[in-house]
């Protein structure tokens, strides 16, 4: 197994998605509405790839130009090929005891369900990191484990358990992060993660109101953790964790127009997105402090950002929303690099 040590110069890499337009969507009359080029960053002893992504206004044909780690673009539309580049080489680490973190972010629509769960004819990076990570078990004498929950309105909700259940945080005095009681349920085959998964799947979707679908307004966390038995037969183990997460969409509040509740949620949901962007750039630029502690979300991934960690952001993009996915790669951009 390779070690862990981070290859690229960004400590969390932020790429962009983009989805194909749907059947009932009207796709661009006037060329690909969000596309890319190869940017070589000349600045860098090792040379770090990097792309340019333009994206063009639909009423004045103007680009606005960000630079990101990498694109898959509606003409690559398979999720497989993200996860082989982008998320498969922080399997390893996970078997020595590092952790890493992978999001999905984007507005409502963009395609971060479908890029993290898929369907059953393309199944997403969740069901392809658990797949991946139970045929090294296999062969190392692992075993895994998976939890779900979510978080809402910075609160925190095992989704294993028959009825949503708050759970709580606390640090011990190592300044770790414990999650309450969070169910961890063992898994050893892929029948047995769709199982456990799609209830807690379902879970998300009727929590809180009984109703409405608000899975979109949460934050949904798939934490896969590893036990290794370590290779000096001294009968320690080591552990490791990947993190996925459907992050809640993202809302530009100047161009919906929410109330009440859906009000309160947008704020929290923006607030702890920006968090999470926070922390992504102080630990791209190599600052001092990272502002973990401002929102429950970047809490509890304290341990799985950062250090020897590694993550990786997904921007997923609708290309049919011109100003949302400014929005979107604009904040994506700009946790990236100074
Ligand atoms: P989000 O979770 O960001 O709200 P979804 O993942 O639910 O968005 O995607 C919105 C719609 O677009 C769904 O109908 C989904 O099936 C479809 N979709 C998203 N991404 C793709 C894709 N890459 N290929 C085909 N259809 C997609
Ligand atoms: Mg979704």
């Amino acid at each position: 197994l390779k070690s862990c040590t981070p290859i690229s110069v960004s400590k969390v890499r932020v790429i962009v998605r983009v989805r194909p337009f749907l059947a009932h969507e009207t796709s661009s009359r006037n060329g690909d509405p969000i596309s890319c080029s190869s940017v070589l960053d000349q600045d860098f002893e090792s040379p770090q790839d990097e792309v340019a992504v333009y994206l063009k206004d639909p009423l004045t044909s103007r680009n606005e130009c960000y630079q990101l780690d990498s694109f898959f673009g509606q003409e690559d539309n398979n999720v497989g090929q993200i996860f082989c580049r982008e998320v498969s080489p922080f399997v390893p680490g996970i078997f020595s005891g590092c952790n890493a973190t992978v999001f999905a972010y984007g507005a409502t629509g963009s395609g971060k369900t479908y890029t993290m769960q898929g369907t059953d004819e393309q199944p997403g990076l969740m069901p392809l990191a658990m797949s991946m990570i139970l045929s090294i078990c296999r062969s190392t004498g692992s075993t895994a484990h998976i939890s779900y929950y979510e978080v809402y309105m910075d609160r925190c909700y095992d989704l294993l358990e028959v009825k949503a259940k708050e759970i709580s945080i606390w640090d011990d005095k190592d300044g770790q992060i414990h999650l309450r009681g969070l169910s961890q349920v063992p898994i050893n085959t892929m029948s047995e993660f769709q199982d456990v998964f799609s209830c807690g799947v379902q879970r998300r979707k009727v929590a809180h109101t009984g109703i409405n679908d608000v899975s979109s307004r949460s934050h949904g966390v798939l934490v896969i953790s590893v036990s290794t038995p370590s290779a000096d037969g001294t009968g320690t183990v080591v552990c490791g964790k990947l993190n996925l997460i459907d992050l809640a969409g993202n809302e530009d509040n100047r161009r919906t127009c929410n109330e009440g509740i859906r009000l309160q949620e947008s704020a929290k949901i923006n607030q702890s997105l920006f968090a999470l962007s926070n922390v992504i750039y102080a630990l791209n630029n190599n600052k001092p402090r990272v502002p973990y502690r401002e929102s429950k979300l970047t809490r509890i991934l304290q341990d799985s950002l950062g250090g020897t960690s590694r993550a990786l952001m997904v921007a997923c993009l609708n290309p049919g929303e011109y100003q949302e996915s400014v929005h979107t790669v604009s904040l994506a951009a700009r946790s990236r690099h100074v």
